[in-house]
């Protein structure tokens, strides 16, 4: 084993909130050593539903996580303006909804208080007339409808730019390393032991460990017999290759609760389920009764949604802090710092709880709690300094993808990616061919993620750059792609053909629960064109 590196601050975890922490102490000075088990944004954060909101639903119990996820999502969307887009939500009334048309409509008069912290607009009502023009798939039941705006963005993105610019300012960051140990001396935690990826194990020491692990974070707590409890609640999205509302819709589940249908660009996340979850965080699946759950509420508002099929399913579990009789639905996603002196292991700070859409406020304040602890004065400067990409104005799509010779399409979600950067990541590669048509993915930025932003693996593309995110879902590029990042990291014949095993493999589990009759169908030919390689 090597000797020991030594750093200010170990973040254990690359979700959006350790990747939040380790820039906002990067910034601040300190030297920081982030470390994720997984890829950047391959738990939670990555699971989620897209948006950067505010939580009109938290209003009827918790209405300060409202504000809070307002304002710092008011602050998210300026410092990331590259990568978020506005999302039109209509919010259908039905006959014997929980809420009805005025009932709904004071809800949304009370949320538009909060939406100029984000910068959303004002909600609108509408006629059952009006809400069917605008989008014609809903049910001719509706009684009416209000309009709602959020914003979405890539949750990957978002980690990945948090930790691109932790490394610009200092920190270490290493993907597929995994913590296997806290070190201690007496009731002092002193740094980490971890797993990289080739299998072999270091030590790391720091003045101060922060836990970040989401879902995990009890799991690392053990570690030095500490306890944070949390309610972990699990959600499941269906994810369509295409976009089938105009609008982001919303429907009433059969036990009252309100699930999501959204379009972000080319394809649309249905969910989320919300249950408790107490079994194997690494080894979750999706159930059928969990997919038919979410298709049974929007069948009433949206009745052709079952000739619809879905490509896959996305699964992940809530940090939620822990709350006694609470339904899930009503638990707080309020946050909290917990300096573990007091239990004896001092040096150890938890970040528990929380929302993507406040990431970067709980950044903060755990990074306040870190500054305190090590006497180190250096104000937070994260609410307005832009994540790279969004330092300046974007050039209109058409021309950088005339200069570099690409699809238009291609170039536009080249920038969602990588912002104002757009046209480094084409110099610095040499614009190549498109690696896939439904997912427009250039060769050049492939080459480039893999070489420049600690791509290792299929998956890894699939979450830096969109690989495989269309309605292919794989079967027509992930060969080509295996190539294309072979090249740039040296990988054999036997490794490209081991990396593509490995990701079919991996898509299957999230493809089996949503497989109807002809999917099945699908499953076969795509199975018989990669057919030696499975
Ligand atoms: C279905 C669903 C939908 C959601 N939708 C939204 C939404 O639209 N908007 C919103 O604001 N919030 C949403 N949330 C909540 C939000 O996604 C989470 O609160 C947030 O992403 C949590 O981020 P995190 O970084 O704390 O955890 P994670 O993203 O889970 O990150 C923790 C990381 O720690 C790593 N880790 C664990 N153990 C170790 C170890 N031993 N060594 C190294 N690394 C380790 C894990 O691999 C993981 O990547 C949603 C949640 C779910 C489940």
């Amino acid at each position: 084993m090597s000797a020991p590196s030594a750093h200010d601050v170990c973040v254990i975890g690359g979700g959006v909130t350790g990747a939040g922490i380790a820039r906002d102490l990067a910034l601040r000075g300190l030297s920081v050593l982030l470390l994720e088990k997984g890829d950047w944004g391959a738990g939670t954060s990555g699971a989620s539903t897209w948006m950067i909101h505010g939580g009109p639903r938290y209003l009827e119990f918790d209405w300060d996580t409202t504000r809070r996820s307002c304002e710092d999502a008011g602050h998210i969307v300026t410092i990331a303006r590259h990568m978020v887009y506005r999302i039109a939500f209509i919010v259908p009334v039905l006959p014997h909804d929980r809420n009805n048309i005025e009932r709904m409509e004071t809800a949304m008069e009370v949320y538009d208080r909060f939406q100029p912290l984000k910068k959303a607009n004002p909600h609108v009502r509408l006629t059952a007339e009006e809400a069917r023009r605008a989008e014609p798939g809903l049910t001719s039941d509706l009684v009416g409808a209000v309009t709602l705006e959020e914003w979405g963005l890539d949750p990957h993105r978002l980690v990945y730019a948090n930790v691109q610019d932790a490394v610009a300012n200092g920190a270490r960051a290493l993907n597929h390393t995994r913590v296997t140990e806290l070190l201690r001396d007496g009731g002092k935690v002193i740094g980490v032991r971890y797993r990289a990826p080739d299998g072999s194990h270091s030590e790391a020491r720091a003045r101060v460990v922060v836990n970040a692990t989401g879902p995990w974070v009890p799991e690392i707590c053990r570690m030095v017999g500490t306890e944070v409890q949390l309610r972990p609640a699990k959600g499941i999205h269906l994810v369509y290759p295409h976009r089938i509302s105009n609008f982001g819709l919303s429907a009433e589940t059969v036990d009252g609760r309100d699930v999501l249908m959204v379009s972000h660009g080319g394809f649309t996340l249905l969910g989320t389920t919300d249950d408790d979850f107490y079994g194997d965080l690494d080894a979750m699946d999706v159930h059928e009764d969990e997919v038919d759950y979410l298709l049974q509420a929007f069948e009433r508002v949206f009745p052709s949604i079952r000739d619809y099929r879905p490509v896959r399913t996305t699964t992940g579990v809530r940090p939620t802090l822990f709350k006694w009789r609470r339904y899930e639905d009503e638990l707080s996603r309020r946050y909290q710092v917990i300096d573990h002196a007091p239990e004896g292991a001092e040096g150890f700070v938890t970040i528990a709880g929380g929302k993507l859409s406040m990431y970067r406020l709980m950044a903060e304040e755990t990074s306040d709690a870190v500054c305190r602890k090590l006497g180190h004065q250096a104000p937070c400067t994260t609410a307005t300094r832009p994540l790279p990409g969004s330092e300046s104005e974007l050039e209109p799509a058409a021309e950088l993808a005339l200069r570099h010779g690409i699809p238009t399409l291609a170039a536009i979600k080249l920038q969602s990616r990588h912002g104002s950067r757009a046209g480094d990541v084409l110099d610095k590669a040499q614009a190549g061919r498109i690696v896939c048509r439904c997912e427009p993915l250039t060769e050049s930025e492939l080459a480039y993620a893999a070489r420049h932003e600690q791509v290792r693996s299929l998956a890894d593309a699939f979450r830096r750059v969109g690989l495989a995110g269309g309605p292919c879902a794989g079967a027509a590029c992930v060969m080509r792609a295996a190539e294309v990042i072979g090249q740039q990291l040296e990988w054999s014949a036997s490794q490209r053909f081991d990396a593509v095993r490995e990701f079919v493999r991996g898509a299957w589990l999230g493809r089996a629960p949503v497989l109807g009759q002809s999917g099945w169908a699908q499953e076969e030919l795509a199975q018989g064109a990669l057919r030696g390689l499975s």
